[in-house]
């Protein structure tokens, strides 16, 4: 069932990369804002006259905590009509409406296989929930690899705490992959040379993919060609 349209306060932006920004939103009618890491939100952002044309979504970067908080990372997409509003129009006390949260991106459970976590850009948002949720209530869980692409460092996102997470999470590993520039300490180029390097022995895993559709379709064909079945991929395409 849907969830009903609620109202939500921004209570603070803050610039995350050149296009890339972190915003904190509060639904001040509700104790608790309760949803399942990797799950989403649709704002109804006031841009077109159709309802249906109005709606983008977003997942939820930031993990079930117990308040009425949620953390959005947008990237801005030139031209695009809800990141321009939300860049140009949004300030900190804006209002925005609403609904979720949405969407069976989800943790399998049990936790049992190893996760492939795969991601560029805002795609991380989902995944950060879920490692830190599995942190926080200390669940257990195989080997997790967070893999993730963007073009330079100034794209990273989250990347301290990534690196921070991956030295205190055992089983926790952090593969961050840069496609424009070459730096110590990253992987050069696209996200998927990664997992292939680590699935030589076909060790039974999950297969998570958060991003835009080339990424998205990539990724596909080359698990397929590993070997894994579609039934191993979960994907969160975001447009
Ligand atoms: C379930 C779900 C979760 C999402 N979560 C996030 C999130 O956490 N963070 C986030 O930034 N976006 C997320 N998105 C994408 C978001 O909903 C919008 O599509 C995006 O913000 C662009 O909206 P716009 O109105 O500015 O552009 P529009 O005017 O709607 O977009 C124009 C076209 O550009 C394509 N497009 C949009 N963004 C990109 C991009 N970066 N690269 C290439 N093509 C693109 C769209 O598919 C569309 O065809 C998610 C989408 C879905 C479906």
């Amino acid at each position: 069932m849907l969830e009903p349209w609620r109202t939500g306060r921004v209570t603070r932006i803050q610039q995350e990369t050149p296009n890339t920004r972190r915003y904190w939103i509060e639904i001040p009618e509700l104790n608790r804002f309760d949803f399942k890491p990797g799950q989403f939100v649709t704002l109804d952002l006031p841009i077109h006259e159709q309802k249906n044309k109005r709606w983008r979504s977003y997942s939820i970067a930031s993990w079930p905590d117990g308040t009425n908080v949620i953390e959005l990372v947008i990237v801005y997409l030139e031209g695009g009509l809800g990141t321009t509003y939300l860049f140009n129009e949004v300030k900190v006390g804006s209002e925005l409406t609403l609904r979720g949260p949405q969407g069976v991106f989800t943790l399998p459970d049990p936790l049992e296989k190893d996760l492939f976590l795969v991601c560029t850009g805002t795609g991380i948002a989902p995944f950060r929930s879920m490692v830190q949720y599995l942190k926080l209530n200390e669940l257990p869980h195989g080997h997790i690899h967070l893999l993730f692409g963007c073009r330079k460092c100034e794209d990273l996102l989250y990347y301290e705490e990534m690196t921070a997470l991956s030295e205190s999470m055992e089983g926790f590993h952090y593969h961050p992959a840069l496609s424009r520039e070459n730096k110590e300490g990253f992987h050069s180029g696209y996200v998927h040379h990664i997992y292939e390097s680590i699935c030589t022995e076909k060790k039974e895993a999950h297969f998570f993919l958060c991003g835009w559709k080339q990424m998205i379709d990539e990724a596909k064909q080359r698990i397929a060609g590993l070997g894994y079945d579609k039934k191993s991929v979960h994907q969160e395409l975001y447009g």
